[in-house]
């Protein structure tokens, strides 16, 4: 390990990418505690060697006993709801778990002298970037309720930051994800998110025959297909750049804001002939029209996370994020046991 152990709180640990971050963190050394509602996420996902409540991590009075009780170093915050069409339905239910909820554990980080955060920002903030790739002072220009709520929390994060009075300010890097997807080389986590809306969730889903085929929403887009162009990014390179990104803190570096990409993208129909080709058999693909909320193309320009966190990818395949997500859904999506 690069660093000395940290004792951390990951909110949503419990859930897909929190999941995959809190093994990588135990395996690094450092003490662990999972605050999860359990909403999405499993019990069976989070290590074993890791403290867990459960617990709404915008609930002030449960949260504030909690850190009063440990010593935490640093917050990786992930919990929040992450499906844009549903936020655009329920933007509401968005405002609440992403914006009050955030805003709540930022001001009990604070109130409990918790100087690092790393939270969860995505991609999505940027809209329709008026040039790709899109780099870290595009416009910040959201086109659809959960990239609002993102960008508010970012703003939030900067301003509790600057105006930080006491002994122990507040630092923090905002994480802008890309699309993540893929599950652990060892095929023991992934995703498993019910009612599951990203395209290669469920493509694998269609491959493995839970779901009779696949839409394609839009093919009239500008891209070279018609069909919208995203920067895949495997969740262990997603989850290594959080273990990058508090090194980065804990070396006194000042707070930031990094895409996390891989610099290029692929269309829909890439990854669904790509899934097509894995599984080996071919499902019902169906056209249809265009999804509310959906940019035309999103790709990272990643030059930062490289330069600033040493960050090196190490799955940068569209091949090997389809063929991890389908062993997981043909395979370790139904034999994990329930219990801890
Ligand atoms: N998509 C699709 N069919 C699906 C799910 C997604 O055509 O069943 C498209 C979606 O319109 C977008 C791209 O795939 O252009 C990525 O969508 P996803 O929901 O995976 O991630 P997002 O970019 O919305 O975070």
């Amino acid at each position: 390990m690069s660093s000395s152990p940290l004792n951390i709180l990951v909110t949503g640990g419990a859930g897909y990418i929190g999941s995959h971050t809190a093994h990588q963190l135990i395996d690094a050394g450092h003490r662990v505690t999972v605050v999860d509602t359990l909403y999405s996420g499993h019990l069976w996902a989070i290590p074993e060697n890791a403290a867990f409540h459960q617990i709404d991590a915008g609930n002030r009075e449960g949260m504030l006993e909690i850190m009063r009780a440990n010593a935490f170093d640093a917050i990786i915050h992930f919990a929040g709801h992450i499906v844009v069409p549903e936020s655009v339905e329920h933007p509401g239910k968005y405002y609440q778990n992403n914006v009050v909820a955030s805003f709540n554990l930022i001001e009990c980080a604070q109130k409990s002298g918790i100087g690092l955060f790393v939270f969860s920002s995505s991609a999505a903030v940027y809209g329709n970037p008026p040039s790709i790739p899109v780099n870290e002072n595009a416009p910040l220009a959201p086109i659809n309720p959960y990239g609002r709520t993102k960008l508010i929390t970012e703003w939030t994060l900067q301003d509790i930051a600057s105006g930080s009075s006491s002994n122990k300010p507040l630092r923090y890097v905002a994480l802008r994800y890309f699309n993540v997807a893929g599950a652990q080389i060892e095929g023991h986590l992934g995703q498993s998110t019910p009612e599951a809306t990203h395209l290669i969730k469920v493509a694998c889903e269609a491959a493995c025959q839970k779901r009779s085929g696949v839409e394609i929403f839009g093919t009239d887009y500008d891209t070279p297909d018609g069909t919208c162009i995203r920067d895949y990014i495997h969740v262990e390179d997603l989850a290594a750049a959080h273990l990058k990104a508090l090194d980065y803190l804990g070396a006194g570096e000042p707070s930031t804001i990094i895409n996390c990409g891989y610099g290029h993208g692929y269309s829909v129909r890439q990854v669904l002939d790509t899934v097509q080709k894995i599984n080996g058999t071919n499902f019902p693909i169906q056209e249809s029209k265009r999804r509310a909320g959906d940019p035309a193309q999103l790709i990272a320009d990643n030059q930062k996370i490289h330069d600033l966190l040493q960050w090196k990818p190490r799955y940068d395949s569209l091949e090997v994020i389809c063929e991890t997500a389908l062993n997981w859904e043909r395979n370790g999506n139904q034999s994990v046991s329930l219990t801890r």
